[in-house]
């Protein structure tokens, strides 16, 4: 390309540019008034033992249907929340509705809510997470919740104590999208975490026979098994990916092959069902 097409590119981009800025302003005005308004819920997506299909729990994920923009993807809204300081009040509200909603199920079936870094900054998320519980009656290890390695890559040990005194409470961690961080493997000895999750692209991937990604799966289920943990396969879409992260030993199993995110109230129907017949 010459130089003076390259001006002349520069000159095209620059409106473009100026309507992404301003598209991301109105999303976080309307980000702010989100909750407020009630156009947030959660869905809940079944996670099943690998070997018995039995379903373990739920991952809570939440959902935005704003009245502007349409349904908004957490992949969007999330890091538009951590950025605007709103991750704090939004993450609080989905501790406390999926405690609540969790509390109504019968059984002993589990509920995972992701935790972004910026919520452990805070130590008050204790009290979050400790009223939440309070709040529901939900007993503390029916809770887990889920982290991401980059919490131990923002702020060191500020971090690890707010996990520790979380654990204390009673409720399970779980370390998310394994392998997609940083590769210090040290906060691993320091937080006892129930369950990896193996992130989605590695069982992608295997799948199509990337001999890599087998590797690291297995690498990854030796190690989770040496220090005691569970693990959950990510993203498991077909039977043939089914089978080959069960191949590989992973005790959990989360997916679209399985089922999609449901509705609250299609959760709970889910799990009432297996409590009925197991009570039969
Ligand atoms: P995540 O925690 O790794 O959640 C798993 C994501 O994979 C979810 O996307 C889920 O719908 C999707 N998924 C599950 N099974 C399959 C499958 O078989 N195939 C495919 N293609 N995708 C599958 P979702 O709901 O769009 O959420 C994206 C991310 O947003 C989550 O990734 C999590 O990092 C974040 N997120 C969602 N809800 C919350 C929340 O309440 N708080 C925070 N901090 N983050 C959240
Ligand atoms: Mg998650
Ligand atoms: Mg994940
Ligand atoms: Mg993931």
């Amino acid at each position: 390309r010459s130089k003076d097409a390259g001006g002349g590119v520069v000159h095209a981009y620059e409106p473009q540019l100026h309507a992404q800025a301003e598209e991301r302003r109105l999303l976080e005005m309307a980000l702010r008034q989100a909750l407020e308004k009630g156009e947030m819920h959660i869905a809940y997506q079944p996670v099943v033992d690998a070997e018995t299909g039995n379903l373990g729990g739920f991952e809570a994920l939440l959902r935005w249907q704003s009245t502007e923009f349409g349904a908004v993807s957490p992949v969007k809204f999330i890091p538009l929340a951590e950025e605007a300081r709103l991750i704090a009040p939004i993450g609080a509200w989905v501790l406390r509705t999926a405690c609540l909603e969790a509390a109504r199920w019968p059984g002993h079936v589990r509920v995972a809510v992701n935790v972004s870094p910026d919520q452990l900054q805070n130590p008050h998320f204790v009290t979050t997470v400790a009223s939440a519980l309070a709040n529901s009656g939900l007993s503390p290890e029916r809770l887990e919740l889920e982290v991401t390695e980059s919490v131990f890559m923002h702020e060191g040990l500020g971090a690890t104590k707010v996990l520790e005194r979380v654990l204390d409470l009673g409720v399970r961690l779980s370390l998310d999208d394994f392998g997609t961080g940083y590769s210090s493997l040290g906060y691993l000895s320091r937080t006892r975490f129930s369950t990896i999750k193996i992130d989605r692209s590695f069982v992608q991937n295997a799948s199509r026979g990337e001999r890599e990604a087998v590797a690291i799966i297995r690498a990854v289920v030796a190690l989770a098994d040496s220090l005691g943990m569970a693990t959950t396969a990510e993203g498991v879409e077909t039977e043939a990916e089914h089978r080959m992260v069960q191949g590989f030993g992973c005790t959990k199993v989360q997916g679209y092959y399985f089922s999609r995110p449901l509705p609250v109230a299609e959760a709970r129907a889910l799990v009432q069902k297996r409590y009925d017949s197991r009570a039969a």
